[in-house]
């Protein structure tokens, strides 16, 4: 899975962060999982812990809020947003839509014109919200 190589570049990005901040201190990164990145929130979480030990001092104490982004899409011919919930999904869709974004197109449809032609505006990745810190 690639929870560790995400877990990876989000202390890279915290340790960036902290280091043009001049920041002593790191307490708080919100990241944000979208819902079309499968992601193992347990074992992203535990990655997280193990690699702040070796990193920058200033993230020992760091807090790791973890939020769901919502997938949202926007077709492409209408203009309409519409996200998964609206859609009724069956479970294997929506595990597939899961594990390969891309496939979002084969099994969405825009729900007011009927167009597989949408982008995808939200959900697909891995986002830090908010980094907090003490200088
Ligand atoms: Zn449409």
């Amino acid at each position: 899975m690639h929870e560790w190589a995400l877990a990876e570049s989000v202390i890279k990005t915290a340790v960036e962060h902290a280091a043009r901040g001049k920041l002593r201190s790191v307490s708080e990164v919100a990241v944000f999982l979208g819902e079309l990145q499968s992601i193992d929130k347990e074992i992203f979480a535990f990655a997280l812990a193990e690699l702040v030990k070796s990193s920058f001092k200033g993230l020992s104490g760091c807090k790791f809020r973890l939020l769901a982004e919502p997938a949202a899409f926007k077709c492409k011919a209408c203009s309409k947003e519409f996200t998964l919930k609206v859609l009724k999904k069956t479970e294997e869709e929506a595990e597939n839509i899961h594990f390969i974004p891309e496939m979002a197109h084969t099994f969405l449809k825009c729900p007011r014109c009927k167009s597989p032609d949408f982008d995808i505006t939200a959900g697909r990745g891995v986002s830090i919200k908010f980094i907090k810190g003490e200088a």
